[in-house]
């Protein structure tokens, strides 16, 4: 491509609210085969609601949420917010914290009142020890309802399921259509489990899944995908998302996302809407062919 007909495309590309932060940019999309997708934040709305809460036997349902909003009113992480949000609205009072540890891609932990509370994903129990096998069944119905199951464990027992959902986008669907329509593959791949990962996917259309990626694990799956031969577009906008944006052969960020991966991104999408994404590479195939 001659460099004014990039100049010309990526111009066009910024009326419609895609800013091409590297101009190459422009001619690699022509060429991607999948485009993956974040899920938290990116198809979804990243604003999570908490829909569930079944205590184990001997644990009661409102001191479980408190305890657990508790731990959560110091993580900044979507589902800590649903968590707080949930207890605040049932009108409960969330005692104090006195110590707190995160363990990103697992969950979170602290000390309430001198009890010991920890919450987190089915890997954050088993990494502490605990067996969730007691809810199995209840997990596998929450995930099959694309809701993401979360466990609580209180002085060392498993205390409760949690669920949350995050709404997909409104314009998701009509984005994922598109990108069928221009003949690519769309994979997701997030650090939500894989029952709600696959649920969510299948409601989509979304043709591949890498899911219970750990928050380094972006990159790997871009190499998965990759299968040493398909250019990757990587969409993404979380602080986890900055290496996978920079790997892959062409990064988007969500302009309403962090800094940190809008500066990683190749491209950087002004609305939070994937049509964005759609209209990039409609843009890069009609731009390269002209100049053909
Ligand atoms: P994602 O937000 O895409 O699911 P993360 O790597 O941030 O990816 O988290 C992976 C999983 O770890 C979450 O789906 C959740 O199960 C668990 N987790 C992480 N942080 C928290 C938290 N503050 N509270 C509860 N669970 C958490
Ligand atoms: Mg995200």
């Amino acid at each position: 491509a001659t460099p004014t007909s990039i100049m010309v495309g990526t111009g066009r590309a910024a009326e419609i609210g895609v800013l091409f932060r590297k101009g190459e940019a422009l001619q690699t999309l022509r060429d991607v085969s999948v485009v993956a997708l974040d899920k938290t934040g990116t198809l979804t709305e990243g604003r999570p609601e908490l829909t569930d809460l079944t205590p184990a036997s001997g644990f009661e349902r409102d001191e479980v949420l408190a305890l657990v909003a508790a731990v959560e009113a110091k993580s900044e992480h979507p589902i800590a917010d649903a968590i707080v949000l949930a207890a605040e609205k049932r009108g409960l009072r969330v005692p104090a914290l006195q110590g707190f540890e995160a363990t990103p891609g697992y969950g979170v932990s602290g000390t309430v009142g001198g009890r010991t509370v920890a919450v987190g994903a089915d890997r954050y129990m088993k990494k502490l020890g605990l067996d969730v096998a007691a809810f199995a069944d209840e997990a596998a119905r929450l995930g099959s309802e694309g809701k993401s199951p979360l466990y609580a464990a209180i002085d060392g027992k498993l205390a409760a399921v949690i669920a949350v959902a995050d709404p997909i986008k409104d314009t998701t669907p009509e984005a994922i259509r598109a990108l069928h329509d221009l003949g690519l593959k769309v994979a997701m791949i997030t650090g939500d489990n894989r029952a709600t990962a696959e649920a969510v996917a299948r409601q989509l259309g979304i043709d591949e899944v890498v899911a219970e990626v750990l928050p380094d694990g972006k990159v790997d799956a871009i190499h998965h995908l990759r299968d040493g031969r398909r250019k990757v577009a990587f969409v993404g906008d979380g602080i986890n998302d900055a290496p996978a944006l920079a790997e892959a052969d062409v990064g988007l960020a969500i302009g309403t996302g962090t800094d940190v991966a809008i500066e990683s991104a190749d491209v950087v999408l002004m609305s939070g809407d994937l049509r964005g994404v759609v209209n990039a590479i409609a843009l890069s195939k009609a731009t390269i062919k002209n100049i053909k």
